[in-house]
């Protein structure tokens, strides 16, 4: 079977002399990875509109036991992010954490519909980065099986609480008084931050990224979604990592 998809590239992985394996985001059909021929009698056309962080449209051969890639165009080229190490450890981040969460096979068009989106804002400067980066992380965990509940507190369904306790754990929320769960991996978070949380939950995509908030109020989002989502995948990201280490103070 022949499938025609546009997909972003999120991963790339030399496999012996001949081959590169890729891991694409597909519109329609998910996390699809497939192999590339390396240079030799392959087109350098398809060599460049298969690299990390290419948007590309993509003709695959879908086997048995394993897919390849037919012919590639590039639509979009992210490659300026790569002048920029901040960025490009971020957008790096974005594909490791989607390729690990996103399951296979499913429809995915909301999850490409978000990268780009944010991949563009990274690219031309337009938003911050660490809105970018909460953006990414909440919404992306919300969609892969790990939406939090916050819609009031846990314990006693206080719902205009100044000041809430964000349990990573559990993924509920609960007022200072009410306690809950503190075996540390929480934060306090102020109403503006809770509401910016919800904001990312429930927004249609072409509004997602058109809040607003103050460069701290960013920092701290940020900081609250990293330890969110790394809490509940239970494992670290290199990119992230990289970039945190990178990343202006
Ligand atoms: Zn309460």
């Amino acid at each position: 079977m022949v499938i025609q998809t546009d997909a972003l590239v999120l991963r790339e992985q030399n496999i012996g002399e001949n081959d590169r394996l890729i891991t694409l985001l597909t519109r329609n059909s998910g996390i699809v990875k497939a192999f590339v021929k390396v240079a030799g009698k392959a087109k350098s056309g398809l060599q460049s509109a298969t690299q990390l962080l290419c948007y590309s449209r993509f003709t695959i051969q879908i086997g048995r036991t394993a897919n390849r890639i037919k012919e590639a165009e590039a639509i979009e080229v992210y490659f300026g992010l790569r002048q920029d190490i901040e960025k490009v450890a971020l957008a790096q981040y974005f594909t490791q954490l989607v390729a690990e969460a996103a399951p296979e096979g499913n429809q995915s068009d909301e999850l490409l519909r978000i990268m780009l989106n944010a991949l563009y804002f990274l690219h031309n400067g337009k938003k911050k980065a660490e809105q970018l980066k909460a953006i990414v992380e909440f919404r992306v965990a919300c969609m892969c099986g790990y939406m939090p509940s916050l819609e009031c507190c846990d314990v006693c369904g206080e719902t205009q609480g100044e000041r809430y306790i964000f349990d990573y754990i559990n993924g509920v929320i609960c007022c200072a008084e009410c306690k809950g769960n503190q075996n540390g991996a929480y934060s306090v978070i102020s109403d503006g931050v809770l509401s910016a949380l919800r904001y990312i939950i429930d927004s249609d995509i072409s509004k997602l990224f058109s809040f607003n908030m103050s460069d701290e109020g960013f920092k701290v989002l940020s900081d609250v979604t990293e330890r969110y989502i790394i809490t509940q995948l239970q494992r670290s990201f290199s990119a992230l990592d990289f970039y945190n280490s990178v990343k202006e103070l």
